[in-house]
This record gives C-alpha cells, sequence and structure tokens, in this order.
C-alpha cells in the first residue's frame, strides 16, 4: 500500500517555505513594533475547553472537532483556534496581574474536520492577536490599524476590502435578536433547514448564511446597527472616527456578524475579493463576554485571526524571489575540492550563503546546478589553478569573470555586492 498524507492537510514544501518565512518573519517584526509579544499554547486542549470557549451550537464544535480520548480516559482535542486556549493561559497564569491591557499573539497550525476545498484545509495556519483587559474604542482601532498594516504594509497584498461592524452588547442584544427572529419567523418557510433551526437558537447566524433564499431575506431583515443601545452606539462612533484619523479605509457591512453570545460591539473581515469563494483572509472582533463565561472575571478583550494560506495565495510574486545572491564553490579534482570545502566555511562563517557540489559532478553540471540556486557568484577551483594558487571568479549577473589570488579571495568576496 502506498503512504499518504491526510486529505486536506497539506505538505510545506522546501521550494514553499522561503515565502511562508517571509511572512512570519514580517509578522513578528511588526507585532513586536505594535507591543506584542508572542504566546505558544499547546496543539491540543481538554475538549471542554472549546466547548464552552467556541460554544455548543456552533459548527465548529458540533462538527469539525478532531476529538479523541487519551490512554488517561482525558477527552483532548486538536485546537480548532487559538482564542479560547489564550484565554485559558490567561486565566490559568493570572496575567492580568502583570498588566491592565495584555497584548498576545499566536502563530501555528489549527485543526477542523471541514470539507477540504481551494483555500479551505483541514490543517491550516493562523496568526491571532488578542488585546485583553480594555473596552476602549482606541483599543479596537489599534488592532484593526495592526491588521491592516500587518496585510499591506507587512505582506504588500494589494486591493484589500476591511468591512466593518457593530453587533451591540449585553444590553442592545436582546432587541438586536428579538426584531430580527420576528422578521425572520414572519418569512420561516423561505429559510433553507438550517436556518430554521437558526431561528431559536442563534438568529444572528442567518445574517452570515450563504443560501440564496436566506441572503435575499438578510438583505430586508433589520439590521444590528439600527437597534445599538447609546453606549454601543458611541463605541462605534468612536472607533470609525479614529479609523478615519489612521487614514485606514473600511467599508460598514451591516451583515457582518459574529454568531456567538459573548461577540461584542465591534466585529470586523479583512476580505481580499480576487480569491473567489474563500476569500476571507482575517476576522476579528470584541469578545467581552468570552472571559466571563469561560469562569473567569468579567473582563473585555479584543482580537482577529487571519489565515495564513491565503495570504500565501493573495501574495504579488516577491521581487527578491528574482534577485541572485551568495557564492557557489565550483571545484575540478580532488585537490581543488578540499579547497573549496574550506573557503565554503569560511565564507559560511562569515554569513554569506555559500553552496557546493559534493556528489564530484563535472562542471559543466556545477554550473548548471549554480544557475539553479540563483547564487549571484561562482568560484571556479581547479587543481591547474590551484598550483598557480588562483582561483576563477564570475559574476553570474554580469557574465564576467576574474581571476583572483587564492590568498585573497575571502576578503575579495567579502567586498561584493549580492555575497
Ligand atoms: P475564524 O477563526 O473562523 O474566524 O477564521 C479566521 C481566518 O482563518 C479566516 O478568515 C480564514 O482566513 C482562516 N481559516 C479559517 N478556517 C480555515 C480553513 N479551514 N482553511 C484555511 N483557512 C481557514
Amino acid at each position: 500500500m502506498k503512504l499518504k498524507g491526510v486529505r486536506g492537510a497539506p505538505d510545506l514544501l522546501p521550494h514553499e517555505s522561503a515565502r511562508w518565512q517571509r511572512v512570519e518573519a514580517a509578522t513578528r517584526s511588526l507585532l513586536q513594533r505594535y507591543g506584542y509579544a508572542e504566546i505558544r499554547t499547546p496543539a491540543f486542549e481538554r475538549t471542554e475547553l472549546f466547548v464552552r470557549g467556541i460554544g455548543e451550537g456552533t459548527d465548529i464544535v458540533e462538527k469539525e472537532m478532531y476529538t479523541f480520548t487519551d490512554q488517561g480516559e482525558v477527552s483532548l482535542t486538536l485546537r480548532p483556534e487559538g482564542t479560547a486556549p489564550v484565554v485559558r493561559a490567561y486565566l490559568e497564569h493570572q496575567m492580568a496581574a502583570q498588566s491592565p491591557l495584555v497584548k498576545v499573539y499566536y502563530l501555528g497550525p489549527m485543526f477542523r474536520r471541514e470539507r477540504p476545498q481551494s483555500g479551505r484545509f483541514r490543517q491550516f495556519h493562523q496568526i491571532g492577536v488578542e488585546a485583553i483587559g480594555s473596552d476602549q474604542p482606541a483599543v479596537d482601532a489599534e488592532v484593526i490599524d495592526l491588521l491592516w498594516a500587518l496585510m499591506v504594509e507587512g505582506f504588500g497584498i494589494p486591493d484589500l476590502q476591511l468591512r466593518l461592524n457593530s453587533i451591540g452588547d449585553a444590553a442592545c442584544r436582546p432587541t438586536i435578536r428579538d426584531r430580527l427572529s420576528r422578521y425572520m419567523a414572519d418569512r420561516s418557510s423561505e429559510l433553507c433547514r438550517d436556518c430554521q433551526g437558526r431561528l431559536t437558537r442563534n438568529p444572528l447566524r442567518i445574517m452570515d448564511c450563504k443560501q440564496e433564499g436566506c441572503q435575499r431575506l438578510v438583505a430586508e431583515a433589520p439590521k444590528p446597527l439600527e437597534s445599538l443601545c447609546g453606549a454601543c452606539a458611541a463605541h462605534f462612533a468612536e472607533v470609525r472616527g479614529l479609523l478615519d484619523l489612521l487614514k485606514i479605509p473600511y467599508i460598514i457591512d451591516e451583515r457582518l456578524v459574529r454568531g456567538l453570545e459573548y461577540y461584542t460591539k465591534t466585529a470586523f473581515e479583512m476580505i481580499n475579493p480576487r480569491l473567489g469563494a474563500q476569500n476571507a483572509l482575517a476576522g476579528g472582533g470584541r469578545y467581552d463576554g468570552l472571559i466571563e463565561s469561560m469562569g473567569g472575571p468579567s473582563t473585555p478583550a479584543m482580537g482577529f485571526a487571519v489565515g495564513l494560506e491565503r495570504v500565501i495565495a493573495s501574495l504579488p510574486p516577491a521581487l527578491e524571489e528574482g534577485v541572485l545572491h551568495g557564492v557557489y564553490v565550483a571545484t575540478l579534482g580532488q585537490e581543488a575540492q578540499r579547497t573549496g570545502m574550506g573557503l565554503l566555511q569560511e565564507l559560511r562563517r562569515r554569513g554569506v550563503r555559500g553552496l557546493m557540489d559534493l556528489e564530484a559532478r563535472s562542471l559543466k553540471g556545477q554550473m548548471r546546478q549554480a544557475n539553479k540556486e540563483r547564487v549571484r557568484y561562482c568560484l571556479i577551483v581547479g587543481d591547474e589553478e590551484l598550483r598557480r594558487g588562483q582561483a576563477t571568479l564570475r559574476d553570474m549577473v554580469k557574465a564576467e569573470q576574474t581571476a583572483v589570488a587564492l590568498d585573497r579571495i575571502i576578503e575579495c568576496l567579502m567586498g561584493l555586492e549580492g555575497v
């Protein structure tokens, strides 16, 4: 039997990893500038954490979790998302005592048993940001500014859409829900089967149903923005004012919701319209009710999660992918290979990207390899030249060759552009 990987859990192959590393490096650099520190929680947790933190009745908890019982009879689940584990760690390690506003980020694989398709996987990667401890609109604005900076400046993705909404809080949510369910109840025969169930359990989730019939009803239905209480309306106005000040372009999307009870006020999504069906690159918002619902003290919080596979699929061709750099040492003969290895070791110790052939290929084969590796220089060392104390240095961009004295070679290479 041929062994194969699991459907929806792709390998990241060596020729693809440079892009991922660039995205990860840009993320770390930007988040550090915004005052966020990395948190790494385990890839699995007790199942009850996700049942409480994500919520019964959600697609994730109902049908998408990878849950197993370990030898100690404990039910464990591969993490389908990062917020619940961060909140667990926040409470378990009393992080609130360290700072009134805890700012953390994570980067790593998540697991959901969804139907694999383009842009939707069973193992995928998220960058997540959580700011825990403040209810100030300035936090919402800073977090959204950070997401915008990450996508536009950090990753260089063009033509993005930031969609923004407010979905109220404990004070106005009952009114929002009642108005919506009354409207929908009168027209329930036009709703899809899933949404008929949502009508009693969680009517707000009808708003983001993709079925055509439901969408038609939603277009005319009462929207959360129309029923915000005074505090939520003021909060939203302040967030919008700050985003205008920071020159972050956004579109108000009155249908945008986050389905769960503990999500409050600001909700947003980052869309790449060029991506097709799975075009959401990131989603986030306030979750002022979550920490309390997980057994902690009432604590406001705000965050987002970015899907890395979709970010990678959105990247423009990177300029630096075309730039040649480093040195390939091509050798002819056993003695030359020994000298070449010594030179290469010295170059690498000095931080240079250096490669050579270790399989006694022909010079032609080595030059082909040098081209494939996209090095800027090729240093050719032959036994004959060695006796004269020389080597040939070839600039692969200018296609020029010069003879260089062996005892000056390191010094000479270190001074060159593109090494
Ligand atoms: P969520 O945690 O569901 O709000 O997702 C946040 C972001 O993660 C989404 O906007 C997507 O970019 C990404 N994402 C969620 N689920 C998947 C998946 N199954 N495959 C790939 N990316 C995903």
